[in-house]
């Protein structure tokens, strides 16, 4: 019987909260102990505060905690954050200080070139850049961050390919869920019957953040790879899930038999297949002409399978495929869930205050 950590998720009442605090319930290594939200829930009951939009209950325990202040999340070892980026931006860096290890879904971090952008099957050596980090700023604790949700679809075929071949140059187009804009998010008059070709700083992201993401450690940073990224991005009456149609260049020029290969062979060194939340197969190959579907693939192996399908030459660059995640699963909560325990199996939470007095299965 391990000791679980006691962990706290800031921004619980919303979207991607919720679906920590659910995600978390029977969690092996982790346990919820505190939750926070803003003024408007500050000092209610969870249960009380909420609108519970994932599915199942909301848990008992976690039902009947107080919301605290962001910036007070107790005592804790871990905070997930899910907080808005402006209010991340201040929030994270001073509990790092405080010395919690903060698990970020926000934006505001993470193109710092000491924060690792991470996903533990794609760039685990990123965690080379902590001790500079915690050098630079001071931290005692420390910060990782999350990819952009669609940048989480993008990343596992780019991974794939840039390892195989090389990328020169990307185009990609997204049609992304509604949940990815929160709760209450988008209203309804505005997305049924229609697609939304804007969605507020987005383009920006898909366009940074793989470079990032695939970049390499030179001493205290991560420089970023050197192909370029062209992104649109649209929003669709799709409740979760987002897509890509993706347009890759390759450095080196590859066979469609080739490209497929590198895709359906990606794999994960060993250390992160062992984690508690690591899918059996993250990357999977569709061959079928009409997949990926939000509806049919999103759920694939808990919400973090990456499903890749309709690779085909393209006239323009060198190949065309399609790339789906679940955004607020693999795209947000579940991946930082992983990264959180990248983490623990590495030894960066040895030794921190609140190794829970709390015994699994309690
Ligand atoms: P959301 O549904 O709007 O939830 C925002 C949360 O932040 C709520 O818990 C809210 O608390 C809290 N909050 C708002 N203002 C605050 C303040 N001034 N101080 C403290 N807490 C405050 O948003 P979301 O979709 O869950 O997204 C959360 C974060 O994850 C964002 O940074 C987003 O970009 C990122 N993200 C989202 C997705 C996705 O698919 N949705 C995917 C990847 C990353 P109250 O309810 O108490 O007001």
């Amino acid at each position: 019987m391990r000791d679980r950590i006691r962990v706290a998720v800031l921004g619980a009442t919303g979207a991607v909260g919720q679906r920590f605090v659910s995600l978390l319930e029977n969690h092996p290594w982790f346990e919820v102990a505190s939750v926070t939200g803003s003024d408007r829930t500050q000092g209610s009951r969870y249960g009380e505060a909420i609108r519970w939009v994932v599915p199942g209950e909301v848990p008992a325990k976690v039902a009947g905690m107080t919301v605290r202040a962001s910036d007070d999340p107790g005592d804790v070892a871990l905070v997930f954050s899910a907080l808005p980026s402006k209010v991340a931006a201040e929030i994270e860096p001073i509990l790092a200080a405080r010395g919690y290890v903060v698990c970020s879904n926000a934006s505001a971090l993470r193109m710092q070139p000491d924060v690792p952008l991470l996903i533990p099957e794609i760039n685990p050596d990123h965690l080379d850049v902590i001790e500079a980090q915690r050098r630079r700023a001071g931290y005692e604790g420390l910060i990782v961050t999350s990819p952009n949700c669609a940048v989480s679809a993008i990343a596992f075929p780019l991974a794939a390919l840039h390892a195989a071949f090389g990328l020169t140059r990307v185009h990609a187009v997204t049609m992304q869920a509604i949940s990815g804009a929160g709760y209450p998010g988008v209203p309804a008059s505005d997305i049924q019957d229609n697609v939304i070709p804007f969605i507020n700083g987005e383009e920006n992201k898909i366009e940074n953040e793989p470079r990032k993401l695939l970049g390499s450690v030179e001493g205290d940073q991560i420089i970023p790879a050197l192909f370029i990224v062209s992104a649109q991005a649209n929003r669709v009456p799709v409740s979760d899930g987002h897509l890509a149609a993706l347009s890759v260049e390759l450095r080196r020029k590859a066979t469609i038999d080739e490209v497929r290969q590198a895709l359906e062979s990606f794999s994960p060194p060993q250390e992160v297949r062992d984690l508690p939340s690591a899918p059996a197969r993250p990357l999977v190959f569709h061959s079928a002409p009409d997949r990926p579907q939000p509806r049919r693939d999103r759920d694939d192996q808990n919400g973090m399978a990456v499903s890749v399908g309709r690779l085909n030459p393209c006239p323009v660059l060198d190949y065309r495929m399609v790339a789906l995640v679940h955004n607020t699963l693999r795209g947000a909560a579940s991946g930082a869930i992983l990264n959180a325990e990248l983490l623990v199996s590495r030894g960066y939470l040895e030794g921190k205050r609140a190794l829970a007095d709390v015994r699994a299965g309690d």
